[in-house]
């Protein structure tokens, strides 16, 4: 199943990734999204000679010691600023700024510019909830990576040939210098991959100077499934229904919401959505929750559990519609959840 070297497919893959995503016009795969993260931001300090990588408080970037700061996901969960057993000096050339805000993120361009390598963002952040950003803020990231020589990187783990074929960037109009990718391009195989410029990707081992490999990276079947997924999603209008399918659920979920007895708001993406507890409207930022508010979420999971349906354990964790869910699973959805709210106080 491994041949340890490049095969058909593998090819063939990153031929559809550089047809999708113009941003991209060289691909390497590897086996996880966190692998595609730590590859790219390799290459972009070879490429830039700069050690600083900027990242968002609420961005998840996979489980690489150096990006384990202010992380989201399961951190989020259980609220912890980072993980044990990640050394000071593994995030010394870290900068975390918040989301949402182009003051902060010129402001610390203006002190450390000439050191940042890359700013790596998730374009339509969904680790810590659902935390669509506004364009005018990554289109500063843009502005100002390009002003001072340092690369932007979309973390398109999630979003990636699932927001649409070429992923947020598509979505935004805004090109990244690197993109990442995973999930959907496996199929549910361990896959991941990160791509960009020509002129960055060449600085790879064996052609340039930064060492990237992996024994299973780019394995047949791995690459195989990969294509399968693509071809579906091509050949069944698969970004399209998905698209449908989320502006669906929101008809159907508006009045339920509406009817709640405490602020729950639902915040969608194309096929990704969240519901906000805040009582103070959804949040574009890493806003934690108030005790009560989590203890909503835990009331209102167990109520949706005892309906038959399983929403994702943390009140951070944003859900996703797949081709799978049709009217009627949303539907049941809509109804379940005006049951199970009716139940919370
Ligand atoms: N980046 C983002 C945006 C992610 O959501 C994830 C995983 N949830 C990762 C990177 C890491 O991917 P993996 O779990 O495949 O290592």
């Amino acid at each position: 199943m491994t041949y340890g070297a490049p095969c058909a497919a593998e090819v063939e893959l990153a031929e559809r990734v550089v047809a999708a995503y113009p941003a991209v016009e060289q691909a390497r795969f590897v086996s996880s999204g966190t692998e595609a993260v730590m590859s790219a931001i390799r290459v972009a300090r070879a490429f830039t000679g700069r050690d600083l990588i900027v990242k968002f408080a609420g961005c998840y970037h996979g489980h690489a010691d150096h990006l384990l700061v202010a992380a989201g996901s399961g951190l989020a969960t259980f609220g912890r600023p980072s993980s044990a057993g990640v050394p000071e000096a593994f995030t010394a050339c870290t900068r975390v700024l918040p989301l949402d805000d182009e003051a902060a993120v010129a402001e610390l361009f203006g002190r450390e510019g000439a050191r940042i390598a890359a700013v790596i963002i998730e374009p339509v952040p969904a680790n810590h909830g659902l935390l669509p950003q506004r364009r005018a803020f990554l289109a500063a990231l843009r502005a100002l990576t390009h002003q001072h020589g340092a690369l932007l990187i979309f973390d398109e783990v999630i979003s990636g040939f699932r927001l649409g074929r070429g992923g947020a960037a598509d979505r935004l109009g805004i090109a990244p210098d690197l993109a990442t990718f995973g999930k959907v391009i496996g199929g549910g195989m361990p896959v991941g991959a990160f791509g960009g410029a020509r002129v960055i990707m060449s600085r790879l081992a064996p052609d340039g100077d930064t060492y990237q490999a992996g024994t299973l990276s780019g394995n047949p079947v791995a690459m195989t499934a990969g294509l399968a997924t693509l071809d579906l999603l091509s050949r069944e209008s698969g970004w399209e229904r998905l698209e449908n399918r989320g502006a669906e659920l929101e008809q159907l979920l508006a009045p339920v919401l509406a009817e709640a007895r405490f602020p729950v708001h639902l915040v969608r993406v194309g096929s990704l959505f969240w519901l906000s507890f805040h009582a103070d409207g959804a949040p574009r930022t890493a806003a934690p929750l108030t005790a009560d508010e989590t203890a909503r979420f835990a009331a209102l999971f167990h109520a949706l559990l005892d309906r038959g349906i399983y929403l994702p354990p943390s009140a951070y964790e944003a859900c996703f519609l797949s081709l799978a869910h049709g009217s009627a699973e949303l539907t049941q959805l809509a109804q379940a959840l005006r049951e199970a709210l009716a139940t919370i106080a």
